[in-house]
């Protein structure tokens, strides 16, 4: 009955059964998830043992790395430096609000676990970021993009070395284990290193609302999906301190639960089926909210190794 215990808290899984359809690509292959009813986090009951059939070529676009021109390059890192003289939101890059939580500086060394083409690193490292290491089984082959930027064909449990700063942007949840990954990310870090999780979270009002259509369940490449409770739950559990959760869900939870609960799939070009302006609008305020009152469907958890 392993399989039917909670990844996270190991209680009994005894909850509704929900048959959830694979549709980023709309195979419509049906896939079992349950919520734990002690901790809140839902998970996959049976997952596929060949998970990387699940993960065609198209799906991180690697078409590798957009990259910039040096006088972009030099724009880049006066954008940064503008930005934190300033802090005009107009010098402001996507990943300042990340770093910044995380105090990660230029000469830390800083891994990006589930990287993609490693384009974040690559932005980061174009801002002056000195030692950066990406890491991702679905890479196309290992790279060294640059001097200080190196990209690693490896899965979380291959990883050697320590690092000041770890970030995985929704890559948490494309792992097996949890416990165990988080155990791994724990090991890591260096006395008074840094993690950032950005994950889908069943707190969420998406959840409730729109159930096996929830398109953050992304059936079957989530094997789980935390709670904060869970999230809390493993922090305790390895011995980090949970400093900070800032929910950033965005319209996406709506516009692509709804997409899902009309069976059109992600790929689906149909104009009848892509929201108008306004209404995204409406979708953007709505996550707003929602991410005020801590019911958004996905946050960034930001914990610390103490010393
Ligand atoms: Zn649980």
């Amino acid at each position: 009955m392993d399989a039917y215990k909670c990844l996270i808290c190991f209680s009994a899984m005894q909850g509704p059964v929900y048959q959830v359809s694979e549709m980023m690509f709309g195979s419509g292959e049906r896939f079992a998830y349950t919520q734990c009813p002690e901790c809140g986090t839902i998970q996959q009951l049976s997952p596929p043992t060949n998970m990387g059939s699940y993960y065609p070529a198209a799906y991180y676009s690697f078409t590798g790395l957009s990259r910039s021109t040096v006088p972009v390059r030099w724009m880049k890192k006066i954008r940064l430096v503008l930005y934190r003289a300033s802090g005009l939101s107009l010098f402001r890059p996507v990943y300042e609000n990340w770093l910044h939580h995380l105090a990660a500086r230029e000469s830390d060394q800083i891994a990006d676990i589930g990287c993609g083409n490693g384009q974040l690193l690559y932005e980061m490292h174009a801002s002056g970021y000195k030692h950066l290491s990406g890491f991702d089984p679905f890479l196309a082959e290992p790279l060294r993009v640059a001097s200080g930027l190196e990209l690693f064909k490896l899965e979380l449990h291959q990883i050697l070395g320590t690092f000041q700063v770890i970030m995985l942007h929704h890559a948490f949840e494309h792992m097996r284990d949890p416990d165990a990954s988080f155990a791994k990310l724990a090991s890591l870090l260096q006395p008074g290193g840094r993690l950032l999780i950005r994950v889908p979270v069943s707190d969420g009002e998406a959840w409730s609302i729109f159930r096996e259509h929830w398109v953050q369940l992304d059936a079957p490449r989530h094997y789980f999906i935390p709670s904060v409770t869970g999230m809390e739950r493993l922090a305790r559990r390895y011995g980090l301190e949970l400093f900070r959760t800032e929910f950033d869900s965005t319209s996406f939870q709506f516009w692509g639960s709804q997409r899902y609960r009309d069976g059109a799939s992600l790929s689906d070009r149909n104009p009848s089926k892509i929201p108008s302006a306004e209404q995204m609008r409406d979708y953007e305020q709505r996550a707003k909210l929602l991410n005020q009152t801590q019911k958004g469907d996905q946050a960034a958890f930001y914990f610390r190794k103490p010393i």
